[in-house]
């Protein structure tokens, strides 16, 4: 039933899924899809992160959520309408990089500097099977990148040179909030 919710375990990095490329989805209309993508709706809302990937929930799929919002993990972060994301590809970058903070869903208690494309090209169909071409900057951008990645096996932290590049959620608000401030 499609109009139940559940809340799903989300895996945690070295399980082996989360290191697969995923396969694309070749059955939007399916029952299983629709129960994948309410069931990611919910788990992300309660995991208050603003983006989750099929493979971190052990579905090797090339399907993720978009849901950026500001709440504790990330304050600054712009309210954004769900996107669901199917078969994303990336057609075009900017030469530009900057450095963002990220943290992972399944990288817990982590945070580091990750050097992301300031604007991306790209296109993907939506949960009706509907095919859109747009441009992202800035944050959108950087959870596109950080979600795509999750569907090639790539987690944030093999996008550092050193992982004790991350450091730990506690030192990163005390540097962040001063940041901010
Ligand atoms: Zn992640």
């Amino acid at each position: 039933m499609s109009d139940s919710r559940n809340n799903l375990t989300i895996l945690q990095r070295g399980e082996p899924v989360l290191a697969q490329v995923a396969d694309a989805v070749t059955d939007i209309d399916s029952e299983k899809v629709k129960q994948l993508i309410a069931d990611l709706k919910q788990t992300v809302a309660e995991a208050n992160g603003v983006g989750i990937a099929a493979p971190q929930v052990g579905e090797s799929l090339r399907l993720f959520l978009m849901c950026s919002a500001p709440s504790e993990r990330y304050p600054d972060a712009p309210l954004l309408p769900i996107s669901v994301i199917i078969n994303p590809e990336i057609h075009q970058t900017s030469a530009q990089q900057e450095l963002g903070w990220e943290g992972c869903l399944s990288v817990k208690g982590k945070r580091a500097l990750i050097p992301r494309y300031t604007n991306i090209k790209v296109s993907y169909l939506d949960d009706t099977g509907t095919k859109h071409n747009k441009t992202l900057t800035g944050f959108p951008a950087r959870i596109f990148q950080h979600e795509l990645d999750h569907l090639d096996g790539i987690t944030f932290i093999e996008r550092l040179d050193n992982e004790s590049d991350a450091i730990d959620e506690q030192q990163w608000r005390e540097r962040y909030m001063n940041e901010s401030a």
